[in-house]
C-alpha cells in the first residue's frame, strides 16, 4: 500500500464496538442505517480483533499519551467485561512512559453504579448526548417504541455525578431546538451542571432511494437543521456566553474560534481546519473508514486483521481525502472574508452551488458566515488580553463597561435616527450597534497573534 510520506505522530479512531447498534432508535441518527453494510453480523467486537486494534493503536503512537475512544451505537452494550479486558490490554502493550486516556460516547441510558464506579477508578471521560430540556430532547431522541428518553438519560448523568465521573456533554443542533437557543445553553449549563459543551449541526441528505445511509443528494429531511437557524442559535448563545460564562463553561464551537482568531496552527475542530482526515473510524469487525461520517463502502481503507492500521492512516488515499477538504472548495470560500475561521466546513455538508454555478459550497454556509462575524469584535478583544497577560474573561467586563457608557452617551436615541456622532450612519448601525462597537479600542500593538500559553484555552 502506497504511504504518505508523513506518518502522524499520533492517530485518533473512533472504534465502534457494536458496529451501529442501539438500544434507542434517535430518529436522525446517522448511524443506524449502517447496520445494512454488514448483513447476519453479530455487531459485536471479538477479542482478537479487540487485542490486535489495542496492539497497533499503541505501536502507532509516538507520543507518550494515547486516547482511545469508544463510540457507536451504543458502545455500553459490549458489557463492562469488554472494556476491562481494554484495559487489561493497554497494560500489556503499554510502552515506558505512555499514559492513556479512554473516551466513550454513550446515550446514558444503560448506566448504574457498577459502570461509573469502573469509570471512575480507570480515569474514563464519558460524553453524554442530551438534546437540551424535556420537550427539545425528547423531540427526536426516543427509544424503539417511540418514547423519549430524557428520564433515563438525566438518570445516567446523575449517576456520573454522583460518582464523580468527569463528563460532557454532546448536543445535536436540529429543526426542533434550534429555535430554543437560550432554553437549551441554560439547560446545559444550570440543570445539568455541565462545564464542556459540543453543538453537532444535524444535516441529513436524502439519497435517492430515500435512505440516509451515504453522503449523497442535495435534499435534507425535515430534521436537518437550516443555516440561518444554526447561525440565530450559536449567535444567541455566544452573546449569552461571552456575557457571562467566559472561563466558566467551553462551548467547543467557541474554544475552537479563538484559536482560529489566535491564529493557531490549528482550530482543533476538523471542520474548521484547512484539511483533515487524521481521524479515523473502526466497524466491530475491524474496518476501518475514512472518517465517522464517510462510514460508507466507498471510504473503506482496509481492514486491521489485514493491515496495519499506521499504515491505513498513512495511506495516499486518507492523505488525499484530508487534502481534498481544501482542494475542492469554491472560489466563494476561498475570498471570504470568514476563511481563516470556517475554512469551507465539513466536506460531507458540502452540496449547494454557488450564485456562479461552483459545486461544494456548504450547505450551513449563511450560518458560519453570521456567526463568525458576529463573534469578531469579542473575538479581537479576547485575544489582545490573553497576549496582554489578561485572562479571556475580562472581556465580560468590557462588553458590559461599554454598554454603560454607550446607554449614558446616547440616552433615548431610537434604533433608526441618524446617530449623534455625525457619522450619517443610522443610530443601531453606529454606535447604537448592541453587538460590541467600542469607544475604547484596543491598542493596535495588541493585536499581534501569537500562540497563547497553555491552558489558556482548554482543547
Ligand atoms: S469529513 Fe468532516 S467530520 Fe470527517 S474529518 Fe473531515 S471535516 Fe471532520
Ligand atoms: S462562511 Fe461560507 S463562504 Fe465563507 S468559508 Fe465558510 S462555507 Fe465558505
Amino acid at each position: 500500500m502506497k504511504q504518505h510520506e508523513h506518518l502522524p505522530s499520533r492517530i485518533h479512531v473512533l472504534a465502534k464496538p457494536t458496529g451501529a447498534v442501539c438500544n434507542l432508535a434517535c430518529k436522525y441518527c446517522f448511524f443506524l442505517s449502517k447496520e445494512t453494510l454488514y448483513p447476519g453480523s453479530d455487531f459485536r467486537m471479538s477479542d482478537e480483533i479487540l487485542d490486535r486494534y489495542v496492539r497497533q493503536l499503541i505501536e502507532a503512537h509516538s507520543t507518550p499519551q494515547v486516547t482511545i475512544a469508544w463510540q457507536g451505537g451504543e458502545p455500553t452494550l459490549m458489557g463492562i467485561d469488554f472494556y476491562r479486558y481494554a484495559i487489561e490490554l493497554q497494560e500489556k502493550y503499554r510502552k515506558p512512559g505512555m499514559t492513556f486516556e479512554n473516551t466513550m460516547q454513550t446515550n446514558g441510558t444503560l448506566l448504574n453504579d457498577e459502570w461509573c464506579r469502573f469509570f471512575r477508578e480507570n480515569n474514563f471521560l464519558i460524553g453524554i448526548s442530551i438534546d437540551g430540556p424535556r420537550e427539545l430532547h425528547d423531540a427526536y431522541r426516543v427509544n424503539r417504541k417511540g418514547k423519549g428518553t430524557f428520564d433515563m438519560v438525566m438518570h445516567g448523568l446523575r449517576l456520573l455525578q454522583k460518582h464523580g465521573v468527569e463528563y460532557n456533554i454532546l448536543t445535536t443542533v436540529n429543526r426542533v431546538n434550534a429555535d430554543h437557543p437560550l432554553e437549551v445553553y441554560r439547560f446545559l449549563r444550570d440543570e445539568a451542571k455541565t462545564s464542556w459543551i459540543q453543538f453537532i449541526p444535524i444535516v441529513e441528505r436524502v439519497n435517492r432511494d430515500g435512505s440516509t445511509l451515504c453522503q449523497e443528494g442535495d435534499r435534507v429531511t425535515d430534521r436537518s437543521v437550516r443555516p440561518e437557524q444554526l447561525g440565530k442559535f450559536l449567535i444567541t448563545i455566544f452573546d449569552e456566553w461571552v456575557h457571562n460564562d467566559v472561563g466558566k463553561i467551553f462551548v467547543q464551537t467557541f474554544e475552537a474560534a479563538a484559536r482560529s482568531w489566535m491564529r493557531l496552527p490549528s482550530s482543533g475542530m476538523c471542520v474548521f481546519d484547512e484539511t483533515c482526515g487524521t481521524g479515523l473510524a473502526m466497524e466491530h469487525n475491524g474496518d476501518i473508514y475514512s472518517c465517522d461520517h464517510f462510514v460508507e463502502p466507498k471510504y473503506l481503507l482496509g481492514n486491521i486483521m489485514e493491515n496495519e492500521l499506521a499504515s491505513l492512516a498513512a495511506s495516499e488515499r486518507q492523505y488525499s481525502f484530508g487534502r481534498d477538504k481544501k482542494d475542492s472548495l469554491p472560489r466563494k470560500c476561498l475570498e471570504c472574508d470568514v476563511y481563516f475561521a470556517c475554512h469551507g466546513g465539513c466536506p460531507k455538508n458540502r452540496f449547494l452551488k454557488t450564485s456562479d454555478g461552483e459545486r461544494k459550497l456548504n450547505y450551513l454556509c449563511d450560518g458560519w458566515k453570521a456567526f463568525f462575524r458576529h463573534i469578531d469584535y469579542p473575538m479581537q478583544v479576547m485575544v489582545a488580553l490573553m497576549q496582554r497577560g489578561y485572562p479571556a474573561s475580562e472581556v465580560m467586563h468590557i462588553l458590559s463597561r461599554e454598554k454603560v457608557v454607550r446607554e449614558k452617551a446616547f440616552p433615548k436615541v431610537g434604533r433608526n435616527e441618524p446617530c449623534p456622532c455625525g457619522s450619517g450612519l443610522k443610530f443601531k448601525r453606529c454606535h447604537g450597534n448592541k453587538e460590541y462597537r467600542s469607544q475604547e479600542k484596543i491598542p493596535k500593538e495588541a493585536m499581534t497573534f501569537r500562540e497563547a500559553g497553555p491552558g489558556t484555552y482548554r482543547q
